[in-house]
């Protein structure tokens, strides 16, 4: 069956999308933590980010990093946080939190 995540992407379930390429969709999460807040996942159905090949994490990772980029320029911010968390969709995925402050940083 297929993953909230997946329906995401498919355009089943609509997303306010921030980015999008061959093997990524970034959009921002639903319950934010902060303004800004945004999950970078994989088209490529896996449980956890780490179930992905090295090759593909690292794919991720240069998408991430483009996204956190534009987010800061979107919201601005000191910094763009990265969390791996993985407890509610069983979909690999990666949080990108704009930061303002330490008290922002939650986890
Ligand atoms: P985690 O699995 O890392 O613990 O958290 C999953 C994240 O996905 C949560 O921050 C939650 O708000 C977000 N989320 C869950 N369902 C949806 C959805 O249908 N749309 C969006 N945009 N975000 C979602």
């Amino acid at each position: 069956m297929a993953t909230i995540f997946s329906k995401i992407i498919a355009g089943e379930i609509p997303s306010y999308k921030v980015a999008e390429d061959a093997n990524f969709y970034a959009f921002l999460d639903i319950n934010p933590l902060v303004k800004g807040h945004t999950l970078v996942v994989p088209k490529r159905e896996v449980d956890y980010i780490y179930d992905l090949s090295d090759e593909e994490l690292a794919q991720m990772h240069v998408f991430a990093k483009h996204v956190a980029l534009a987010i800061q320029k979107a919201f601005p911010c000191k910094k763009v946080g990265e969390a791996v968390i993985g407890l509610e969709v069983p979909h690999a995925h990666i949080h990108l939190i704009p930061i303002q402050k330490e008290s922002d940083m939650l986890f």
